[in-house]
Parts: structure tokens; C-alpha cells; sequence
């Protein structure tokens, strides 16, 4: 059976939880947590990154740092995980769903503006399968109704817009180190931070509500509980196996993107043909090969296809049951506008293998189970 996704593992993760283990400094904010978020601080150029226990949490944290409060409204797609919703649930807030682009199922950026009312109080782009949403259009829109803006970069991590890391645009951003992402710690995220003004809040917010990480920058005598905060900071032993992938950042980005290019390259007679579809990167935009998906002609046809390809052994999946149609999205949410794409594109959508060390003969075998499937 070829896996559906495989957590990535490069071979140095276990001696560096040793050596976090043998520093006597298994809690957060230990060596390679300060690792981590230097390595992203530099390689994305954003003021502050700081590692977090899931993409979840950092969106909370970006919701209470948005001081978002019942009553208020955030623009989000309805086509993305959960999470994306649930962090701003949290505070109390009415998730209003608009449009995506059929091209890159990233939400349309020319409907945003005929949402927002006098309640609305940020945006939420979500940079689907790594490829980023029309960033400077959606930061247009949020300057001129000064509105926040939280990318959901849980798929983004080393994508660009124009040359600028996903994650480094809006006021806020979140990624994600879950086992089925490009970097993994098991469980865990991080928010980056662009003004460094809301830095302090944010380390706050992290640490329970007390300024416990400037007392151990020795910026302050004793620390005390000084806001509203909750516990948002990984164990070191998960920031040890997540290093050991930044360190690999090249090798893992390559081999994906190989991948990547294998099966739309090899797949692309069929879509020649009219018979499926093939992802669409902008051209402002480079991605990370975070995930290779086809759309097929309708949930129908994508059912049998799956099927076909499992009794083959490829564990093939589709995913994202669109919020607004969810018991909890009609509860917490409603859609804006028509839905002219959002459900129609995420019936069509499947996702093929693709992880870290992914053989080019297995990509080969799945591409000539779809070919061979059309016939
Ligand atoms: C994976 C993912 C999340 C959630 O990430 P966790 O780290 O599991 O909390 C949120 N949004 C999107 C778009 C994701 O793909």
C-alpha cells in the first residue's frame, strides 16, 4: 500500500531530543525552540516568530492579539480546515464566508470588499496547498477599511508572494508543523509577528499571561501575571525534532518539489485532453509542493477514482466538507455572496500521495494508475 502521507524524517531528529533531553530543558522556550524561531526570524525577515503548540494556537493567539470580541466579524473561505474558523469562534466571532478563485481555490480577492460591514474587523487569507492568496489586493482592502489581516500559512511555510515568505504579509502569521505538513514536530505551529510592537503582547499571551519571557531575557527582576494569556508553548523536545528539519530545509524543499513536477508533468496529457484538471501557481507566486491534487470532472467520477487507485494500493483522499455547509459553520457562520465555486471545486478536488522521500517510481506507478484508469 502506498501511504497517503508518510511524517517527514531527515535522521538527525532523535539525537537532537537527546541533547534536549540531556540539557535538563524538556519545557518550552529551551535551546532548539530558540532555534526555531531565530531560523524563521531570519529566513522570512518578520519581526518576531515564536513556536507554538499547534497552527490552531497561533491562530488563537492572533485572534485575542486582533482583540477580536463577540459581536465581530472576520472574512474567511469556507473551503479550508477548521481551524482556520475555530480560532476566531473562540473569541466570539462571525465567521463570514466568501467565494474562492477556481484557479487556486485561494479566496477570491474581488469579493472580499462586498462583505465587509461595519462589524467586520479582519481577513483571513488562507494560502491553500502553498500557494499564496492575491496578498496585495487583500492588503489593499484591509488598509482601507482598517481591518487586520491573519494569513493561515499552515501550508505556506518557504512559499513566496513577489519574493516575500508566506506568513510575513498580513499582521499576522500562522504555520503549521503537524506530521502531515512539509516540517514537522509531531503537533505544532507558529505565529509570526510583523509589528514589533505587538510583540510583547504576543509573548505574553503565550507564557499564561505573565512576562516570563522577559524575565529570562533578564529584562525584569521577577515576573507576575500581567494580562489575559494561556499556554501556547511547545515542549523543547518537539522544537528539537522540528530543528533537525529546518537544518534539512533544502533537501526536504527539492525532494518535494520533484515530486511536484513528476506528477504534473507526467499527468499532463490527460489534462491536455479535457479529462482532468491540473493546480494553477500565479506567477507572482513560488510554492512548496505542499500537496499535488488533480480535479476530476465530479464527485462521482472522484469516488470511483478513489476507489480504483485503493484497490490498486494508492491511498489517494479528498478533504475540506466546505465550513458553510458544516453544522457548526451554519451555526457560527454565514456565506456572503454566491457559492459559485466553493462546492462544485471541493467535490472535483483529489489529493495524490506526496512526502519527503516519495520514490520517482511510485509517483510513476500512481500516474500510470490514472492514465490507465481514463481509458
Ligand atoms: C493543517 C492546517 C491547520 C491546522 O494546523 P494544526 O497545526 O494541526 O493546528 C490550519 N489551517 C490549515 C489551512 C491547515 O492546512
Amino acid at each position: 500500500m502506498i501511504n497517503f502521507n508518510i511524517p517527514p524524517f531527515v535522521g538527525t531528529e532523535l539525537e537532537y531530543v537527546k541533547k534536549a533531553i540531556d540539557n535538563q530543558k524538556i519545557c518550552g522556550d529551551g535551546e532548539f525552540t530558540k532555534l526555531c524561531n531565530n531560523w524563521f526570524e531570519e529566513k522570512t525577515g518578520t519581526n518576531k516568530a515564536l513556536l507554538t503548540t499547534s497552527c490552531t494556537h497561533a491562530l488563537e493567539m492572533a485572534a485575542i492579539l486582533c482583540d477580536i470580541k463577540p459581536g465581530d466579524e472576520v472574512i474567511m473561505p469556507s473551503y479550508t480546515f477548521v481551524s482556520t474558523a475555530d480560532a476566531f469562534v473562540s473569541r466570539g466571532a462571525t465567521i463570514v464566508f466568501v467565494d474562492i478563485r477556481p484557479d487556486t481555490l485561494n479566496i477570491d480577492e474581488n469579493l472580499i470588499e462586498a462583505a465587509i460591514t461595519p462589524k467586520t474587523k479582519a481577513i483571513v487569507p488562507v494560502h491553500y496547498a502553498g500557494v499564496s492568496c492575491e496578498m496585495d489586493k487583500i492588503l489593499e482592502i484591509a488598509q482601507k477599511y482598517n481591518l487586520k489581516v491573519v494569513e493561515d500559512a499552515a501550508q505556506g511555510v518557504t512559499s513566496t508572494y513577489k519574493g516575500k515568505q508566506l506568513g510575513t504579509l498580513g499582521d499576522y502569521g500562522c504555520y503549521s508543523f503537524h506530521e502531515t505538513k512539509n516540517f514537522s514536530m509531531g503537533e505544532g505551529g507558529a505565529l509570526l509577528i510583523k509589528d514589533p510592537e505587538n510583540a510583547e503582547q504576543a509573548e505574553i499571551i503565550r507564557e499564561k499571561g505573565t512576562n516570563r519571557s522577559k524575565f529570562f531575557r533578564g529584562q525584569i527582576d521577577k515576573y507576575t501575571w500581567v494580562d489575559f494569556g494561556s499556554s501556547y508553548l511547545p515542549s523543547d523536545m518537539n522544537a528539537a525534532y522540528l530543528w533537525a528539519q529546518l537544518e534539512k530545509v533544502d533537501d526536504i524543499c527539492n525532494d518535494r518539489l520533484a515530486s511536484w513536477n513528476r506528477y504534473y508533468n507526467g499527468l499532463k496529457g490527460l489534462a491536455d485532453k479535457g479529462l482532468i484538471e491540473l493546480p494553477v501557481i500565479p506567477s507572482d507566486c513560488e510554492h512548496n509542493a505542499h500537496m499535488f491534487y488533480i480535479k476530476v470532472k465530479d464527485l462521482e467520477q472522484r469516488t470511483a477514482l478513489i476507489q480504483y487507485l485503493k484497490e490498486n494500493g494508492v491511498m489517494a483522499v479528498f478533504h475540506y466538507i466546505p465550513l458553510h455547509s458544516a453544522p457548526a459553520g451554519k451555526k457560527f457562520g454565514r456565506f456572503h455572496g454566491e457559492d459559485k465555486y466553493t462546492t462544485v471545486e471541493s467535490e472535483r478536488l483529489l489529493r495524490l500521495p506526496l512526502y519527503y522521500g516519495l520514490e520517482a517510481e511510485t509517483v510513476d506507478r500512481i500516474i500510470a494508475l490514472v492514465e490507465k484508469f481514463y481509458k
